[in-house]
């Protein structure tokens, strides 16, 4: 196995694997562990080279350290990307190697499942390394975040109510939710049981007419959801939907949901503000899963009373954004930047 220490400034170690025995070819980033150990899912996508993979790789690391910084956890961010397709590439000799380089880091590296991975891949890892994370309830692990996700994605959209409306509650409230997924629709039955009044789309009908049924909600189609007039618009499918064609266009009074990287550029953060839109950065309200993954970590082992309380606690992480964004007349990405940068200042100062 051939592992090369890669050039990326700014980041704390990053390497390339090749290993000719697999045909394994990936790619971790530690971006930081100022906080504690890098945690960060590994990504499998056929990239169109590995200057693409190398792209990817650094920017979700970066975004892993804001997320779990955000969420006051001590964990910094990492990430890893498995260069292949996630149907035909993911051979048991690949991922036992992939699992030799995770393990390489010595614990500073910590995976866990993203795009393209699922548990039983992460189970081959688990065999050559113990620094994963995600598998399943029964091995005494976290298992499948979305739940989580969806609980503190709720809470959050309470936040932002109170903070528009002045009352965090759902009751009555107009909510439009952009893909009914695993998250999406979690979403959906925690503010379906609050009494708020569902719109919801998503491109795969027979799932989003069955979670309507399921929740009372009215379908509307893909093109239409995001421009729904409703308090709470709550994108939960893609990223990059807040753009210059959409934010004039929006009809909402808030954005939250749990969609990683609403905003095609932070500008757009800008532009909501300026519309008045109260915008719960994304980062902030979907740290759900990576607080149940934490939990995990912890000495004991995961522990469900431990993440309901800090999910409870992505709504104060809100508050406290919402308050800064309103003092100084910044936007709530912006808001959420400082506290960010301030932490990883603060452990800094701490370990130096
Ligand atoms: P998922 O794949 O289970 O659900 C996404 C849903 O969106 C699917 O039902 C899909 O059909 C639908 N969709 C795709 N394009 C759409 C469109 N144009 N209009 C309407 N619906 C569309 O994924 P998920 O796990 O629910 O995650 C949703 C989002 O939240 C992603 O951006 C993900 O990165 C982010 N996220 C998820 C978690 C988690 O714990 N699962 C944590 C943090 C962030």
């Amino acid at each position: 196995m051939d592992i090369t220490p890669l050039r990326a400034p700014g980041y704390e170690d990053v390497r390339r694997c090749r290993d000719q025995a697999s045909g394994l070819h990936a790619i971790i980033a530690v971006h930081s562990t100022v906080l504690g150990p890098a945690l960060g899912g590994m990504r499998v996508h056929l990239y169109r080279g590995e200057d693409e993979a190398l792209t990817d790789v650094l920017r979700l690391a970066a975004g892993m350290t804001f997320k779990a910084a955000l969420a006051d956890l001590p964990l910094g961010g990492g990430k890893a990307v498995f260069i292949g397709d996630p149907k035909r590439h993911k051979t048991e000799s690949r991922l036992l190697a992939m699992g030799r380089f995770v393990e390489s880091f010595g614990g500073r590296y910590v995976t866990a499942e993203d795009v393209g991975c699922e548990v039983r891949d992460l189970e081959i890892l688990a065999k050559e390394t113990r620094h994963v994370t995600g598998l399943s309830r029964e091995s005494g692990s976290s298992g499948n975040p979305g739940p989580a996700t969806a609980l503190g994605v709720y809470h959050g959209i309470r936040a932002c109510l109170d903070e528009v409306f002045g009352s965090p509650d759902p009751l009555g409230r107009s909510v439009a939710i952009q893909g009914v997924g695993s998250v999406g629709a979690g979403v959906a039955r925690h503010l379906a049981q609050a009494g708020a009044r569902l719109t919801m789309s998503d491109i795969e009908v027979s799932k989003v007419e069955r979670v309507a049924r399921e929740v009372g909600a009215r379908v509307t189609s893909p093109e239409e959801i995001i421009y729904e007039q409703c308090d709470v618009l709550a994108p939960c499918a893609l990223g990059g939907i807040l753009d210059d064609h959409a934010i004039p266009r929006l009809r909402c009074r808030i954005v939250a949901g749990c969609a990683n990287n609403q905003l095609l550029e932070p500008r757009h953060g800008d532009l909501l503000a300026k519309r008045d839109i109260l915008y719960a950065p994304d980062y902030a309200i979907n740290s759900g899963g990576i607080i149940n993954i934490a939990s995990e970590l912890r000495p004991g082992g995961f522990d469900e009373k431990w993440v309901q309380a800090r999910l409870q606690g992505i709504a104060d992480t809100l508050r406290q954004i919402f308050r800064i964004a309103r003092e100084e007349r910044i936007g709530t990405h912006v808001a959420a930047d400082r506290i960010v940068r301030e932490r990883l200042a603060a452990g800094k100062r701490a370990t130096s």
